[in-house]
């Protein structure tokens, strides 16, 4: 009899809520880590450091520029970056801590080390002391996430030339921070950098910021940023990184190639994406296929094509975030207990945690454009939201998507903040198939920002009151 109905291969939110929801279902089940904290990427050196600061440099910043027009006397604020990031790792600790207790909970045991598939129901786990153990289980579930994507010709020591784990870490302000790749982390983490005092350039190879999202939405969030003082550089790739001297020296060249330029900076961030990791898990030799980008090859209820062996995550085909993961998670630990798990993924927000933030759910304008759907569109601006008015944070506006013929909602675009809040009222409705009627007959609490959400589904019928 093997000993464990299932072994979780990593930590992440994608393996330790797939390990919690299989303990409810009444599976006994074990976790694999090989590093000395739980909690994978996000917790460590993802989405919650990175919130962290994002929090702790938004309140530097307002004290420094808003508090005196509310009224709130300060003196200039002071940064005391030591304690910024204490404060960071105190918020890290407490969800690690928070993962430790999950697991006493549920009765999972974590075993330490490097887990390896040897074959249907098989890991090995070779500890820091070089021990190998072989567990047995009657299901594997890889979680082993992902790793930063390297740009070729480009070391990375963490130091100077950083991904976004030395970007949380920086030991002081940069005067110039060069960001290579205007993506949802490039974008957060040079916004970290820029209000605590950086000069921030964002070096982007396509003709715009954050690809993937709607482009209307991208395109009022650039010139948002830009009047935070953030400079682009579209269209542009950096070659190299000279860093010989005192300061680094980029080369930068337009995409389509032509004359290079040199930007100086104090440090670099490369943040070009993500890529699975996989290494030393043994998935060549245990017969698991991987799509051409390196992704662990899964069916729809993540089976890989190795039997007892399934796989969720970063380490999959979709978006890499922490709630995808989640899902994923307890959709694979309920098919294994033999309910219908699933993940709809065409309802899975995104939100960018800037000042304003950028939240999104469901189609863009270019989708649907693309896919021949014929849709309405319904837009409010946050100028006119009372709320926004008299808290003088009227950045953004809201974009309801509808289904031209029967006004379903097919997509939701925010730009303002408390925006990554605000999405799920529509992330709700479009799960249970809801139209802009729907959400604009629905009584929203006055005032809120979220009434700029009902506004823009008025809008979708073009009824908006307060316009
Ligand atoms: C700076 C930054 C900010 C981010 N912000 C957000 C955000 O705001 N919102 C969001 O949704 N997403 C965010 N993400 C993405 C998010 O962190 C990932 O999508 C998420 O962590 C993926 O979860 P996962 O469980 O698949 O893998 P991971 O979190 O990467 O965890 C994988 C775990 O597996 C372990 N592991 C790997 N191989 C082995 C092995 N062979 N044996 C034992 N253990 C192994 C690793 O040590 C790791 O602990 C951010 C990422 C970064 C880098």
């Amino acid at each position: 009899m093997p000993t464990y109905d299932l072994i979780v291969i990593g930590t992440g939110p994608g393996g330790y809520v797939c390990a919690v929801r299989a303990a409810q279902l009444g599976m006994k089940v074990a976790v694999i880590e090989k590093n000395p904290t739980l909690g994978g990427t996000c917790l460590n050196v993802g989405c919650m450091p990175s919130k962290a600061l994002l929090h702790a440099s938004e309140m530097f910043e307002e004290a420094g520029h808003s508090f005196a027009k509310m009224g709130v006397s300060v003196s200039g604020p002071k940064l005391d970056l030591p304690a910024m990031m204490k404060f960071k790792q105190e918020g890290i600790d407490g969800n690690v801590k928070g993962v430790d207790f999950l697991m006493k909970k549920n009765k999972i045991d974590v075993v330490r080390g490097v887990g390896r598939i040897l074959g249907t129901g098989k890991v090995q786990v070779t500890g820091t002391d070089g021990k190998a153990q072989t567990l047995e289980t009657k299901n594997i579930v890889i979680a082993t996430g992902s790793d930063i994507a390297r740009l070729k010709g480009i070391e990375i020591d963490e130091k100077r030339i950083v991904s976004s784990t030395g970007a949380l870490s920086l030991e002081k302000v940069p005067q110039k921070l060069l960001v290579i790749g205007a993506g949802v982390i490039g974008l957060e983490l040079g916004s970290v950098w820029r209000r605590l005092g950086a000069e921030v350039t964002v070096v982007e190879f396509l003709d715009r910021i954050l690809p993937g999202m709607d482009g209307e939405i991208a395109r009022q969030f650039q010139r948002i940023l830009e009047k935070q003082g953030f400079a682009f550089k579209l269209g542009s790739k950096v070659t190299g990184v000279e860093a010989s001297g005192k300061k680094l020296a980029a080369k930068v060249e337009p995409a389509a190639g032509g004359a290079a330029e040199s930007i100086e900076a104090e440090v670099v961030l490369v943040c070009i994406g993500r890529v699975p990791y996989t290494e030393g898990l043994g998935l060549k030799e245990a017969g698991v296929a991987m799509d051409n980008r390196g992704r662990v090859q899964i069916d729809a209820h993540f089976a890989t094509t190795v039997k007892g062996v399934y796989a969720i995550g970063d380490a999959v085909a979709g978006p890499m975030l922490a709630h995808k993961a989640e899902d994923e998670g307890v959709a694979v630990a309920e098919i294994l207990a033999g309910q219908a798990g699933h993940v709809n993924y065409d309802v899975i927000p995104g939100v960018v945690y800037t000042t304003p933030e950028v939240a999104s759910v469901g189609k863009t304008e270019e989708e649907l454009k693309q896919a021949g759907v014929a849709y309405t569109v319904g837009k409010f601006p946050f100028t006119a939201n009372g709320r926004s008015k008299v808290n003088q944070t009227t950045d953004g506006f809201v974009k309801v998507l509808a289904d031209a013929k029967n006004d379903r909602v097919l997509g939701v675009h925010i730009i303002g903040r408390e925006a990554g809040e605000m999405i799920h009222e529509a992330a709700v409705l479009m799960e249970f198939g809801g139209a802009a009627e729907d959400l604009a007959r629905t009584c929203h609490a006055h005032p809120t920002r979220s009434e700029a959400i009902k506004e823009a589904a008025l809008a979708v019928g073009k009824r908006a009151i307060h316009m």
